[in-house]
């Protein structure tokens, strides 16, 4: 065997958490090869949001500049009712003092994936295989065999110390460790619609990252650098078929506007939400990270978030086994990050969601009038402001041993 093949990390999935993984390896002189089954990068609405504590870890790689430099730095968020534009807004200013980025960055995801592949592109320590599938593994005392399979029906056949996989949400190598992926599939399906629509020359005080009460119902409008992404929901009685018609999204959002006759659509994409976790994330040489072992409704816009967390604290543990400590350090990473992801992350977005789906007027008054007391108490705010933006549940994994 020659050294490589005994010493790389194997990382299937080119998504943020395979392609932070990656550099993070090479960083510390450890060799990758990053099997990615799409031939070019997917240029798919997926993440927009960046919270404080990723953009500390991306900063690390060089890539929180040029991030920063292509999104929108947003220093407040609010959850608001829609008749009476009520609301409740939280500034991050609040937490200056715990992060060097006291703001949500909106950006698309496909951007940190590009910068970073033109990154790894770059780097003799990570050999990419682009249109490679993961079909199958066996691992041993001695390492991990790995087969692919390129588009063109030519089999890959790879042998290293370790695999990470990052292939998502619809894991091949969770399916194929057989690994229950407990949870629920949400009953609602969300529909992403994009614009151009200057909703905030109609909306008073609207913020740049916004959950909404409408009568009856909920949406989201959250900022991206050029445009409006906007999220709405089929009306009660309404298919989802119907729901997507073009004419039906229209009516959805003159509910929002009622002034506006027509709004220039430029994407819609119906998707289902679900809340599932594995157990353990180190099987052997084998260590999941990302979707592949929690997926959460995207209400707070932490799914990537965490899994980029799992990659840092993974990358950190292998390296540090690199360097000859022990391998129970990989039981660590299990222990730290899964137990986050169950109750800081998937909890968190469950409550979020709940929350906005809430459709009892009373309901959403008291909620509202408490986010409000939050919001003026400032040892409050900070609480509050710490666990959305993800850095609470970074600082109890660092006391989970
Ligand atoms: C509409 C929407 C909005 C979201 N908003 C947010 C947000 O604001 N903030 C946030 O933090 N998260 C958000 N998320 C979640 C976020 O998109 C995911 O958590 C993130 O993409 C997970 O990254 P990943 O690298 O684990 O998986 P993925 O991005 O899914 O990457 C997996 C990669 O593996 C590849 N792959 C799969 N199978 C194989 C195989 N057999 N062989 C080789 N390659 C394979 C895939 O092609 C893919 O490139 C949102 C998700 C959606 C759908």
């Amino acid at each position: 065997m020659d050294e490589r093949a005994r010493d790389q990390v194997i990382v299937v999935g080119a998504g943020p958490v395979g392609l932070v993984a990656a550099l993070r390896l090479a960083e510390q002189g450890i060799p990758v090869t990053l099997i990615e089954r799409e031939t070019t990068l997917p240029h798919d609405l997926r993440a927009s949001t960046f919270h404080p504590p990723t953009l500390e870890m991306l900063d690390t790689l060089g890539l929180s500049e040029p991030l920063i430099a292509d999104g929108l730095e947003v220093p407040t968020w609010q959850v608001r009712r829609h008749e009476t534009h009520e609301r409740a807004e939280f500034d991050l200013s609040v937490i200056a003092g715990d992060t060097r980025y006291p703001f949500r960055l909106q950006c698309e995801q496909w951007k940190l994936c590009e910068l970073a592949m033109a990154r790894a592109e770059a780097d003799d320590a990570i050999d990419i295989y682009m249109g490679h599938t993961f079909e199958s593994l066996s691992q041993d005392d001695d390492g991990v065999r790995v087969q692919c399979r390129s588009a063109d029906g030519e089999p890959l056949d790879l042998r290293g110390r370790y695999l990470i996989a990052a292939d998502g949400s619809r894991s091949t190598i969770r399916g194929l460790l057989e690994l229950p992926f407990e949870g629920l599939t949400y009953p609602e399906t969300t529909i992403l619609v994009t614009t151009h629509f200057p909703f905030e020359d109609h909306l008073p005080g609207l913020s740049r990252v916004n959950y909404v009460w409408i009568k009856g119902g909920t949406f989201s409008l959250l900022r991206l650098p050029d445009l409006w992404r906007c999220s709405v929901y089929a009306a009660a009685g309404e298919t989802i078929e119907q729901a997507l018609e073009p004419e039906r999204i229209q009516t959805k959002l003159k509910r929002i506007i009622p002034s506006q006759d027509h709004f220039e659509i430029l994407e819609i994409r119906p998707y289902r939400i679900h809340q599932r976790i594995i157990e353990h994330y180190r099987i052997g040489r084998v260590l999941m990270a990302g979707d592949a072992a929690h997926i959460n409704s995207p209400s707070g816009g932490m799914g990537m978030n965490c899994g980029v967390h799992d990659a840092f604290n993974l990358t950190d543990k292998l390296a540090r086994i690199y360097r000859g400590e022990s391998t129970d350090l990989l039981d660590l990473y299990s222990r730290q990050r899964q137990p986050i992801a169950k109750e800081e992350i998937l909890g968190q977005a469950h409550r979020n969601r709940t929350r906005m789906l809430e459709p009892d007027e009373d309901e959403r008054t008291r909620t509202l009038r408490d986010l409000q007391a939050t919001v003026a108490d400032p040892v409050r705010a900070r609480d509050y402001l710490l666990r959305s933006s993800m850095i609470t549940g970074l600082r109890k994994a660092e006391t989970l041993q």
